[in-house]
């Protein structure tokens, strides 16, 4: 048979990677847009083509699901049908199927649920609540964080020692009463996945020896972000006989946060032997400018293993960096750019903006919408994290389970029903007091009417109500079924009846909830689950990611941590500001601010053609006006690499008085709830030089409020930024 296909496009360290015996571990370490992810795919082809293995002897891991998907199309292409044979997805679809498969062997109910990191903190809060904690000493995040980095070490809560100090002891105890509840109830958050399945392997050796026969090759794609639990379980899995095949960078490594640990590479080669390794050096993906630009960079961190990546392209463009005045005028810029782009021939889907935190999809998405530029945020708004879908699931979840808390507490008076604090709090001291599912416990209370008239009614009534659905439902297929919950729970009802845009855009986000009930398809391996179980699993599983649509036409926004491992031809990395990029949290601890480093790196090698930086002068932050230094990153770019788009002497003098422009804005962001609501300019503009008989000059940043209550924010030129109350303030034009 000819697999000289599977050869061709490769350079000869990538044929050597790729035609490795059979029975070698592998380590392909390498910079970014070397050809590691080609490799890996290229290798399942091998694997199946030229030494004959069975595509259900090869499991493929990689980061992300549209990571996986991209994989599976591209091992199609070389394969075929066996594409759909091996198993390939992410470290959590994987074992989410493993304990489908073997719930009883892993301790689980069969109906367990998946609940992601929002639900997490919903049923954290209310522990806390119940163990009369008080959430601003004990931060719900903080609670969750402390739970999740102990999962993700493999320890339960009875693997910690108590009585080390009274901190770790209450965490400890939020911990204990955490896993009951998940354990009573069913619910099974992201790293107790891993953990499950990890300790399915341990608890079962025959169970493990049956799938250490079966995964004789486990491939894995950015090995560098992978966190202890993980890298236990692949050796694990692997045993004595099974053989790894990994591809990673460690400059790329920018999960530490989330306990990942690029350790894991150099332990990868003592831990097993004869481990090949191989470099890759040629940069296919970018210019060489941009590659000199994320080489020079990332020289600036130390530890690394070092690697000398070099490309033979063409030198392209200068990186462009350019000097907003503000946020707003940066997302102006933003959408200038993508329209030369097109105009010069492009497409919007070659171009992604990136930016380091979510919370700046907004002015960006603003900017787009008033240029009639289509988009989509990959992997912020996430589609399964909206409220509105949220509350349909939660219905949908106690059809199956009335004990699932989380969900009860969710929509118990959602829409409301006159379900007040009161009847709720009453609720949960029964569920408490008898040890007993809320659902349980209003049920109890009802029967027992022990609650005031009003509120038994109204309790009763939302009993009825979810029996009266799941009864209505059963039998219907997945997607009448949420219809069903949809129309008759009283959402739909609730949202028609606002006449607001917002209501608007949460129905087209039902709508789209059905018509991805009608598309379901279970993943991968055939799952006994109901329809409606696997698709809510599913649904969490995806939480937090790119919701499957065609994304073909639109320009991408997306943070850089989500950018990691695609490529475009045109990139835009915005916001690259001291405290916002390097994040400040990092600013002040060495090993974050590498992380920030590589994250930095990851951003640049994303660009195949053309890369444009940008950083303000002045941001809106959280409610604050900010005056951020450029990024550090940004000087330590090679200066031949990068122009400057504009002199500091012009900043935007013609942008500042475009008054238009920013009400529109402020109008946009106080209808986003954003801190410049009410914003109503009574003789003042923002970006206006003003005088003050006491403060001096200085430029307007702020307004507030409307009347007698206006205020207004200046920044003066001497004493800084203040909030004054317009009527008072005195406020002449400079
Ligand atoms: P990252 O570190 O960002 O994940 P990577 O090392 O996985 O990058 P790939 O995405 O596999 O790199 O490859 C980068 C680009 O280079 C892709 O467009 C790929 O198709 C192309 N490429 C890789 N190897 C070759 C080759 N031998 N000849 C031509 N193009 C190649
Ligand atoms: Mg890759």
């Amino acid at each position: 048979m000819d697999i000289s296909f599977l050869l061709n496009a490769l350079n000869d360290a990538q044929r050597e990677a790729v035609t490795l015996p059979e029975d070698t571990h592998a380590l392909v370490l390498a910079g970014a847009g070397s050809g590691k992810t080609r490799v890996l795919t290229h290798r399942l082809g091998w694997l199946t083509e030229a030494l004959g293995m069975a595509p259900w002897n090869l499991l493929a891991v990689t980061f992300t699901n549209k990571a996986a998907a991209e994989m599976r199309a591209r091992v199609h292409q070389l394969v075929g049908a066996k594409a759909e044979q091996m198993t390939l997805g992410t470290f959590h679809g994987i074992a989410y199927r493993l304990l489908r498969q073997h719930w009883r062997e892993a301790g689980l109910m069969e109906m367990f649920q998946v609940i992601d990191s929002d639900d997490q903190k919903r049923l954290i809060k209310r522990l806390l609540r119940e163990m009369g904690l008080d959430e601003a000493q004990w931060p719900v995040r903080q609670v969750a964080g402390f739970i999740n980095s102990n999962k993700e070490a493999g320890r339960r809560a009875a693997h910690i020692d108590p009585g080390q100090n009274p901190y770790v002891d209450t965490l400890l105890r939020v911990y204990r009463a955490y896993e009951q509840q998940c354990a009573a109830r069913g619910l099974v958050d992201f790293a107790e996945l891993l953990l499950r399945a990890h300790e399915l392997w341990l608890k079962n050796p025959q169970l493990l020896a049956h799938y250490q026969s079966r995964y004789r090759h486990i491939l894995v794609d950015e090995f560098q972000d992978t966190n202890s639990l993980q890298y236990a379980w692949l050796r694990v899995l692997a045993g004595g006989s099974g053989r790894l095949f990994v591809v990673g960078d460690d400059d790329q490594s920018i999960y530490g946060w989330r306990g990942a640990q690029v350790e894991n590479i150099q332990r990868f080669s003592e831990d097993f032997a004869g481990v090949r390794i191989i470099r890759l050096e040629q940069n296919y993906r970018s210019t060489a400018t941009i590659l000199k630009a994320a080489n020079t960079l990332i020289a600036h961190n130390s530890g690394r293993m070092g690697k000398n990546l070099w490309t033979d392209g063409d030198q392209g463009d200068p990186i462009r960096l350019y000097r907003a005045f503000n946020e707003l005028e940066e997302a102006d810029f933003v959408c200038r750019q993508v329209e030369s782009w097109l105009e010069a021939g492009g497409s919007r889907s070659e171009i992604a903006v990136l930016y380091r935190s979510n919370a700046q999809s907004r002015v960006l998405e603003q900017a787009l919408l008033r240029h009639g530029i289509p988009y989509r945020v990959y992997g912020g708004l996430r589609f399964y994290e909206r409220a509105e879908i949220k509350d349909v699931l939660a219905y949908l979840r106690l059809l199956l389970n009335r004990d699932d808390d989380a969900s009860f507490d969710r929509v118990i008076n959602q829409p409301p029903r006159g379900i007040g604090a009161r009847t709720l709090e009453q609720i949960r001291a029964q569920a408490m007091q008898q040890d007993v599912s809320l659902w349980q416990a209003a049920q109890q209370l009802v029967d027992t009417g022990a609650l005031a008239a009003r509120a038994r009614t109204a309790v009763a009534g939302f009993l009825a109500l979810i029996d009266q659905l799941s009864s209505a439902c059963r039998d219907l297929p997945l997607e009448q079924q949420v219809m069903t919950v949809i129309s008759r729970s009283g959402l739909q009802a609730q949202l028609e009846k606002s006449k607001s845009e917002q209501a608007q855009s949460k129905i087209e986000n039902l709508d789209e909830l059905i018509s991805a009930a009608a598309q379901f398809r279970p993943d991968g391996e055939p799952d006994d689950a109901p329809p409606l179980q696997a698709f809510l699993n599913q649904a969490a599983l995806e939480a937090g990611e790119h919701q499957a649509e065609p994304w073909e036409s639109c320009v991408q926004l997306m943070t850089l941590h989500s950018a990691k491992g695609l490529e475009f031809p045109f990139v835009m990395m915005v916001g690259m500001e001291e405290g916002l990029f390097p994040s400040q949290q990092s600013l002040e601890d060495p090993a974050r601010l590498e992380e920030e480093r590589r994250l930095c790196y990851v951003g640049i090698t994303r660009a195949q053609k053309k890369l444009v930086m940008s950083w303000c002068e002045q941001r809106r932050w959280h409610g604050k006006t900010l005056y951020p230094m450029p990024s550090r990153f940004l000087r330590e770019l090679p200066p031949d690499c990068v122009e400057e788009m504009r002199p500091k002497a012009s900043v935007s003098p013609a942008w500042r008085q475009d008054r238009a422009l920013y009400e529109e804005s402020a109008a946009f962001a106080s209808r986003q709830g954003d801190g410049l609501k009410h914003f109503a300019a009574p003789s003042f503009r923002i970006g206006d030089r003003v005088r003050h008989a006491r403060f001096g000059e200085g430029i307007v940043i702020g307004l507030e409020g409307g009347g007698e209550q206006a205020r207004i924010q200046v920044h003066f030129d001497a004493e800084g930024s203040k909030w004054l109350l317009l009527s008072l303030a005195k406020l002449e034009r400079a």
